[in-house]
């Protein structure tokens, strides 16, 4: 049995206090949702902060990006190492933000989650399809290229420690979110793709998220599918009752 894994992606939102804040309640309530991971994703400058409010309780610290070099010349990068040392668990990479707005390549997110796992961060890998992409009957085929661009060279064991998340582009912060059946195709193609690239054993351990504009109101049905393993969210991990409330759906 998959463990249902939720991820809270605070994006570019909040202030130091804030998000200390936000972090504490979370931690507070924590223990009353046993049988599930859960990680929140704080801006880079509040990683520190939020990982002391996180300490001996079951909330994993995660990052929302990296660089895929460890040290260096890279103005305003972070690397992994960084990561490890103020206490991060867990990484995302390729988010659509990052393909979309910032121009992030498959190329580009391999080497990340590459380097990533030499250091013992967990990736969480996003793909998705753009609304047009959709219309267009290509949402297969788009998944498969970000997936197989992505995981490049990441052997079968080295996938125990990645969760992909699927995100379609149109339902991000959009407030229209897939239909349980939308998702569930996708997640199962997903799977199948993952049992064709590697094996029937990695496909049935790696844990896919669905992530975009879920909610409390609609977490029960999308994480009731087969394949849904639980939950990227954005802008409802903002919202102490909101982001409550679908942990309470995924336990
Ligand atoms: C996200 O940022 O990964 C996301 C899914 O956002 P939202 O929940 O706001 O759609």
């Amino acid at each position: 049995m998959r463990k249902p894994f939720i991820a809270g992606n605070w994006k570019m939102n909040l202030d130091s206090s804030g998000a200390v804040q936000l972090a504490a309640e979370i931690v507070k309530h924590s223990s009353a949702f046993q049988g599930i991971d859960i990680a929140i994703c704080p801006p880079a400058v509040y990683l520190l902060a939020v990982g002391g409010e996180l300490e001996n309780s079951a909330v994993a610290l995660g990052a929302q990006n990296m660089y895929f070099e460890p040290s260096g010349a890279f103005t305003g990068e972070i690397s992994g190492p960084m990561l490890r040392d103020v206490g991060c668990r867990y990484v995302i990479l390729g988010h659509s933000e990052r393909r979309h707005i910032l121009g992030e390549t498959d190329a580009e997110i391999n080497r990340k989650i590459d380097a990533a796992l030499a250091v013992d961060l967990n990736p969480i890998l996003c793909v998705g399809e753009l609304l047009e992409e959709r219309e267009a009957g290509e949402t297969e085929a788009v998944v498969e290229k970000q997936l197989s661009g992505s995981l490049q060279g990441i052997s079968a064991s080295q996938m125990s420690s990645v969760t992909i998340a699927y995100e379609p582009v149109w339902a991000i912060g959009t407030g229209k979110v897939a239909t349980p059946e939308q998702a569930q195709e996708v997640h199962a193609d997903l799977r199948r793709m993952i049992r064709d690239c590697y094996n029937a054993e990695t496909a049935d351990a790696v844990r896919i998220q669905y992530g975009g504009s879920v909610k409390p109101s609609n977490a029960a049905n999308l994480l009731s599918q087969s394949d849904v393993d639980g939950a990227l969210v954005g802008g409802a991990s903002l919202n102490i009752e909101d982001f409550l409330g679908i942990l309470a759906e995924a336990t």
